[in-house]
């Protein structure tokens, strides 16, 4: 057991950072938008690049690209009257030659920049016409025989806000930096012997080296974050990131749910599993017997079940609502799309109907009577089971006996959204079951989702073929069209995903309606449908249903279909502009086909030329079936971001660590959060250190 630690309530912590001279009104409001409101604050406002000045390069040393201090003197100058008036000052230090350029200058420059006259410069070097070039470069005069000093650190760039300059930032965390050399407590929150374990520095040394880093700390080190004070200071900041989520568990944990009894002998779920027509995959079986353990501890369940699309989520569960229902609780089923409900809703009747469970229905289209009495049976609790979508969080939803809310699709949902059904149940916490058909890799899982237990579904049922990817230029779209026509000819499907290069909604549907006019007149033996956003609900499901009962040989839709629909005949999908989505997308979207025992293929088109990095990201689509393998692709490639979905990056975004670079440390951070949570004060430090504002407990 690690000793508990004293927080020091003199710590620079608790210093408002207008103890710093300087700091008036104005710069304190600025600061504060920046959410700098203490020396502590200050102190962790980290540079976000450095220069160095602390040597003399020769000009002959110079590469483009390069940050440097030249000591040179002036061969001429000339102003140049080409596309953009110019002065042009070539340069040199007996080593080589260089040329300041620049395009704003006054008169008085011009003349001071004479033959003879000696400079120091800085700035970045740039590819010219005949030498290397330094475009407006910060420049002085050298007079007399004293050399110049140069800096005895590497020069902090610091992020920045309006009305603050890089002089008020050095000034300011060298005051800063004063306090904490003079022996004000920054206190060090890491056990030590954690960090001697780690290899890593103690904080206050970690802080100084980042803010005045010595000459011989390598600037590219540390432009690649690979520094041990970074690491160090990142290991921190995934700590406390970790620690707030589990926090937020145990507090969600405290409360009472519904205790189901283990096993239910000739129950309800026991007769909606006689009652399929196909046998639970092994991974199912398993991931059945986790949620049933939750379901007996008389604690809420927080537990997210991750699955490659057609894994068999849904009937996963079923199961768990069956239990649930059989103890005479409701369940809702929450969907983030209207098709996806609807096909949830087509499923759950088929199952719950014959066992004479009624399945109520709720989305944000559904008004009027129905409605009413919907939402009154709920209330009443008469309505055991509910499917529908975001239209479940509204406020006039409210449920007699919410026992069990399970979320599909859970990176288009936010925390906050999850958090609002928890509230739903009345006398106790509802247990939740988040899906996901988005694989999420490991460590990235551990540390965005650490307040949910997780569960893999990590095989798919017996029978599929996999799906075989090819990646193809959109100036071969003939040939492609001609495939579809081969296709359909021997009675199977298709479809034809349109994604555009505009993000609105309304003109992916009129290029959606554009393909299909198209695709129907080159293809006129072809029943063709069209399905996308625009569509009222209902025209919607009639054209799904079209399809899927072989009304229509070929489905042309925007991305819409990406959840939602399970047609076994449909054997080909191409995808347009597959460039422009991220893999994560792009293999949900490739999960419509494969669904039956027939090879099954897929076409991504790309609008060439192709880059270097779309052309390897389609390769990977190309290469694997396995969406684990390519959501750690993605992850390596684009970052988090995409991985998890635009919703979730504001709450997985780092000031110094990265979910890539520093995937090694999570392992240690999550067994170090578990030892550290009972220490409430440290906690609550380390949070308040690195999230400060960002987080809201007003909802726990
Ligand atoms: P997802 O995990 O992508 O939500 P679904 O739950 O929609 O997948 O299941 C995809 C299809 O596989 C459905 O038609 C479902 O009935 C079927 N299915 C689920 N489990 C099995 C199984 N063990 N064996 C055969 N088919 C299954
Ligand atoms: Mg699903």
């Amino acid at each position: 057991m690690l000793q508990r630690m004293q927080v020091a309530r003199d710590s620079l912590a608790n210093q408002p950072v207008t103890v710093l001279k300087g700091v008036g009104p104005k710069n304190a409001d600025r600061l504060a938008r920046l959410g700098i409101n203490t020396v502590q604050d200050m102190l962790f406002h980290l540079p976000l690049r450095y220069q160095d000045r602390t040597r003399v390069l020769p000009v002959g040393s110079l590469r483009p690209g390069d940050q440097a201090v030249v000591d040179v003197e002036v061969e001429h100058a000339d102003v140049r009257f080409g596309r953009r008036r110019s002065l042009l000052v070539q340069v040199s230090d007996g080593t080589g030659m260089l040329v300041l350029r620049f395009f704003h200058f006054s008169q008085a420059q011009r003349q001071a920049l004479t033959r003879g006259v000696r400079l120091r410069c800085f700035g970045e070097v740039r590819n010219g016409p005949q030498h290397y070039e330094l475009v407006h470069p910060e420049y002085q005069r050298i007079q007399g025989d004293q050399p110049l000093a140069v800096e005895d650190s590497l020069t902090p760039i610091y992020p920045t806000t309006e009305g603050m300059h890089q002089l008020s930032w050095r000034d300011l965390t060298d005051k800063a930096l004063a306090l904490l050399h003079a022996g004000a407590g920054l206190q060090e929150l890491l056990p030590e012997p954690v960090l001697r374990r780690l290899g890593l520095p103690p904080l206050p040394q970690a802080i100084a080296l980042l803010h005045r880093p010595p000459p011989d700390v390598s600037p590219q080190l540390l432009s690649q974050q690979g520094h041990p004070a970074q690491r160090r200071l990142a290991f921190e900041e995934l700590l406390a990131h970790q620690l707030s989520l589990r926090l937020l568990r145990a507090r969600q944990r405290i409360h009472p749910a519904p205790r189901l009894a283990g096993g239910d002998g000739d129950g309800l779920a026991s007769r909606l599993l006689r009652g399929l027509s196909f046998r639970l995959t092994a991974a199912q079986q398993r991931v059945g017997e986790e949620i049933q353990r939750d379901l007996a501890e008389g604690h809420p369940m927080l537990r997210l079940v991750q699955g490659d699309v057609g894994c068999g989520k849904t009937v996963v569960a079923a199961l768990a609502a069956a239990r649930l229902i059989e103890a005479g609780w409701q369940v809702a089923l929450m969907a983030p799309t209207e098709l996806l409900a609807e096909q949830h809703r087509t499923n759950f009747l088929q199952w719950f109907e014959p066992l004479g469970v009624r399945v109520g229905w709720l989305s944000g289209r559904h008004k009027g009577k129905r409605r009413e009495s919907v939402l009154r049976e709920l209330a009443e609790g008469t309505l055991p089971l509910v499917i529908g979508t975001h239209a479940l969080f509204q406020e006039e939803v409210r449920f007699a006996r919410l026992g069990l809310a399970i979320i599909d699709e859970q990176h288009r949902f936010g925390v906050h959204q999850r958090l609002a059904m928890r509230a739903k149940g009345a006398e106790v916490t509802p247990h939740q079951l988040i899906m996901t058909a988005t694989p999420i890799p490991r460590t990235l899982a551990m540390t965005a989702y650490a307040d949910l237990d997780l569960s893999v579904i990590d095989e798919l049922p017996p029978g599929r073929t996999p799906v075989k990817t090819v990646v193809i230029s959109d100036q071969r779209r003939d040939e492609v069209v001609r495939r579809v026509g081969e296709n359909c000819a021997q009675g199977r499907q298709a479809y034809w995903v349109c994604t555009l290069i505009e993000e609105s909604e309304a003109l992916q549907c009129q290029a959606a309606e554009e393909s299909a006019a198209a695709l129907a007149e080159a293809l006129p033996e072809l029943r063709v449908g069209l399905v996308h956003g625009r569509l009222k609900a209902a025209g919607k499901e009639a054209v799904m249903q079209a399809f899927k009962s072989g009304e229509i040989d070929l489905l042309v839709a925007t991305t819409v279909i990406e959840v939602g629909v399970d047609v076994p005949n449909a054997s080909l999908m191409i995808i347009e502009n597959a460039e422009r989505l991220g893999l994560a997308q792009l293999h949900q979207l490739r999960g419509r086909v494969g669904r039956g025992s027939r090879a099954s293929h897929c076409v991504l088109m790309y609008r060439s030329p192709l880059g270097q990095l779309a052309s390897e990201r389609l390769g990977i689509m190309r290469e694997s079936n396995d969406g684990f393998v390519i959501a750690q692709k993605d992850l390596e490639l684009r970052g988090p971001g995409e991985v998890l979905g635009t919703r979730q990056t504001g709450e997985v975004q780092f000031r110094i660590a990265d979910l890539v670079r520093d995937q090694a440390l999570v392992p240690q951070v999550q067994a170090l959060a578990e030892e550290l949570l009972p220490d409430e004060g440290l906690v609550q430090a380390l949070i308040q250190r690195w999230l400060g504002e960002r987080v809201n407990y007003s909802v726990v």
